[in-house]
């Protein structure tokens, strides 16, 4: 299926008060920003604004207040931030609807930013109640829809808002969804699919929809365990979902019937614990001592998932390939990473989901090296399973 959306042009933008809805979750250390990939993503759609529409603010989301306003989520803490990566100057106000947002809205200068305050801090946002969008829109001519990432929430200022006001999808929806469909739709072949991270449940749906399309699926990371475990591996005290083994069975069979290679790890680095200290071990897969844990891919099997890599056209990424974060377990994510990078080079299509790996790609400095890294964690996800997500749906045209 193309997906055809109202996109975003400098003529629809001019002269009209404009309401966009961002993604600035960024993760925070005391209130300090410690990765603000998230709000470097919307710079095309923000230029674009900046330059053409007459006034621009920003809404968005902000942790899991719960619809209690507290110091702690407020989107105050965003200003400085926004205003270093965007080079104007940006005004904030204390409530995302209201008389105070007219208020500042007409203070606000042509060139410059409003941030709105942290739309969860109302209850009614999570409810996608039409009534709180009715007045989320009030000030505003159109909606510019551009946090891909919280699209697969059926939200006030996700869905409803777009029944109010026109609606236009921004650049970074728009790259999102082009990449993210070529994947899906019209894979050049052959396709791999790379999986790891923490749960084989999380990925689920990915497995299902995608593999019937793919040439191989290679699992790596966490969730290899319980695929090993259904191979009849022993695996210690790696992790484990007991409840997922028929699933991973029943996927190697599939595998089996579609003649799709699911590839799994043939060695392991092992370890009592997780920790940067801990001393590590090389073992075959089928010899993970009872005590130990398996908390990366061993150097076999990077060569062995390279080889895969190597033939791809198209390569989508989902979990690290192991414990990164932690010394002495990043080295399998950071040579698939290297790897990943090589094939793009050769005119492959890669793209890359999921929060932590999009984290990893980002510390070992492959990000800029892929053909895209996704900003949606759990919608790209979803996107994969085939559903029109609440936040893109009403963009459709046709
Ligand atoms: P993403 O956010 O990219 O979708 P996940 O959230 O599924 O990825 O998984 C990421 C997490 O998986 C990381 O925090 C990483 O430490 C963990 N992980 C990877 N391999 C293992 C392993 N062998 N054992 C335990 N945790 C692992
Ligand atoms: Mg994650």
């Amino acid at each position: 299926m193309i997906m055809k959306f109202r996109r975003l042009s400098s003529d629809v933008v001019k002269n009209r008060n404009v309401l966009v809805r961002v993604d600035f979750n960024v993760p925070m250390d005391n209130g300090v920003v410690t990765d603000d990939t998230r709000i470097r993503a919307h710079m095309d759609t923000l230029e674009l604004l900046l330059e053409n529409a007459e006034k621009v603010v920003l809404i968005s989301h902000l942790g899991r207040p719960k619809g209690v306003p507290s110091a702690e989520f407020s989107t105050r803490q965003l200003v400085d931030k926004v205003g270093e990566i965007y080079g104007r100057k940006v005004r904030f106000c204390e409530e995302c609807i209201g008389s105070q947002v007219q208020e500042s809205l007409d203070i606000l200068k042509k060139g410059e930013l409003l941030l709105l305050e942290n739309i969860r801090f109302h209850p009614e946002e999570t409810k996608n109640d039409m009534n709180f969008a009715e007045q989320m829109a009030k000030p505003f001519d159109l909606f510019v829809m551009d946090a891909f990432s919280a699209s697969h929430r059926a939200h006030s200022s996700t869905n409803a808002i777009q029944r109010v006001l026109p609606s236009y999808a921004g650049k970074l929806m728009e790259t999102e969804v082009t990449s993210l469909a070529s994947v899906k739709d019209d894979p050049e072949e052959p396709f791999v699919l790379l999986l790891g991270g923490a749960k084989v449940s999380d990925k689920i749906g990915v497995l299902e929809t995608l593999m019937p399309k793919t040439s191989a699926v290679l699992i790596g990371g966490g969730m290899a365990f319980t695929f090993l475990q259904a191979k009849g591996f022993e695996v210690g005290l790696s992790l484990l979902e007991e409840e997922k083994i028929d699933f991973a069975r029943a996927m190697i069979n599939r595998a089996d019937e579609l003649g799709v290679d699911l590839v799994l790890p043939v060695d392991v680095v092992v370890s009592d614990s997780p920790g940067s200290d801990s001393e590590t071990q090389l073992v075959d897969v089928g010899k993970i001592p009872s005590d130990l844990m398996g908390l990366d891919i061993g150097p076999e099997t990077v060569e062995l998932f390279g080889s895969y890599l190597s033939k791809a056209r198209t390569i989508l990424w989902n979990g690290p390939m192991g414990v990164f974060e932690k010394k002495g377990f990043e080295k399998g994510t950071e040579r698939l990473a290297e790897k990943v990078s090589e094939q793009t080079l050769r005119g492959c299509l890669t793209v890359v989901g999921g929060g932590d790996t999009a984290s990893a790609v980002n510390k070992f400095g492959y990000s800029k090296k892929v053909s895209h890294v996704s900003t949606g964690g759990g919608a790209s996800l979803e996107f994969f399973e085939d559903k029109v997500l609440p936040g893109i749906e009403p963009l459709l045209i046709e």
